[in-house]
């Protein structure tokens, strides 16, 4: 890819207000890109906005949502079309909170993740779908191991990457059956350096967690050139092959992976 080709792409980010959204903005700015950024926190929006226009976005809009909502999805990407006019990439990134632990029944949180990590996922892609159509656009849809591998102390959030990869794997199936326009990627990411992820895993494994600056490169290359897939780092892709052809094996390195005396 070339860097002059996202100058003016008119590009939505979801969770933009901090981690690898955040870096995912500042790349896009930087290549002169037309963002619009979105997460709850309309201050810290504002400010990720302000520093993308230091960094020479062309446009750099913010929307406050909360992606458990019914309504606000589809808001926000209609804010999208219509203040840049279309749009070129949808990254949808966002995660609610979840706590880093064993699952103790709670029901009514996995189903309130569900909403904010996987339907508003769903209705903005439906609701983006036309525009990226016009556009040749990409949709990028930012996944996890943790959506391929089943793994502890995550069950809710697991469970929601999982719905990810699902509906995004099939749905990929269908626009090229239908010789559509638009690409999906599903990224799948191991373990990044940013502060959420890190203060809720520091504690319990010494996993090797990677810069998210670069995961968030990577994530837009991705899109740029239209590829299914992204492992990052590499070898997230072995892991993915090997619990498969050795789930005894794997099985047991995940569940020794981590310090938890019951
Ligand atoms: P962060 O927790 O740092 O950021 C999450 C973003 O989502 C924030 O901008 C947050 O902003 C926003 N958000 C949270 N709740 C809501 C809500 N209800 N409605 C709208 N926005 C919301 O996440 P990371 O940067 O660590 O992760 C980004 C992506 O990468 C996720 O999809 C994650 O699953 C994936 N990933 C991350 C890994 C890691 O190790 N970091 C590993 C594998 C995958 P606000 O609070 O302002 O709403």
């Amino acid at each position: 890819v070339r860097a002059s080709s996202l100058r003016g792409a008119r590009v939505l980010v979801t969770g933009a207000s901090t981690g690898i959204g955040e870096q995912m903005a500042y790349h896009y700015a930087s290549f002169g890109a037309q963002v619009v950024i979105t997460a709850r926190r309309e201050k810290v929006l504002q400010k990720v906005a302000e520093k993308c226009l230091s960094l020479g976005a062309q446009k750099a809009l913010y929307i406050a949502a909360d992606m458990a909502s019914e309504s606000e999805p589809d808001r926000v990407v209609d804010f999208a079309v219509e203040k840049l006019g279309g749009l070129d990439y949808v990254l949808l990134n966002h995660i609610g909170p979840s706590p880093f632990s064993m699952w103790e029944g709670d029901v009514e949180h996995t189903r309130w993740l569900m909403k904010v990590n996987f339907f508003s996922y769903t209705q903005m892609a439906w609701r983006a779908l036309a525009s990226l159509e016009q556009s040749n656009g990409a949709l990028v849809i930012v996944s996890s191991l943790l959506g391929k591998m089943p793994s502890p102390f995550v069950v809710p959030y697991s469970s929601t990457k999982f719905a990810l990869n699902g509906f995004f794997g099939a749905l990929h199936h269908e626009l090229v059956m239908k010789k559509s326009n638009v690409s999906i990627s599903i990224c799948t990411l191991g373990l990044i350096d940013t502060d959420a992820a890190m203060d809720k895993v520091r504690a319990h494994t010494n996993v090797p967690a990677y810069p998210s600056a670069d995961a968030a490169l990577n994530i837009i290359i991705t899109g740029a050139t239209r590829q299914p897939e992204l492992f990052y780092p590499w070898f997230t892709h072995i892991v993915t092959l090997s619990k498969d052809w050795f789930p005894s094996i794997t099985n047991y390195i995940i569940q020794n992976s981590y310090r938890y005396t019951p």
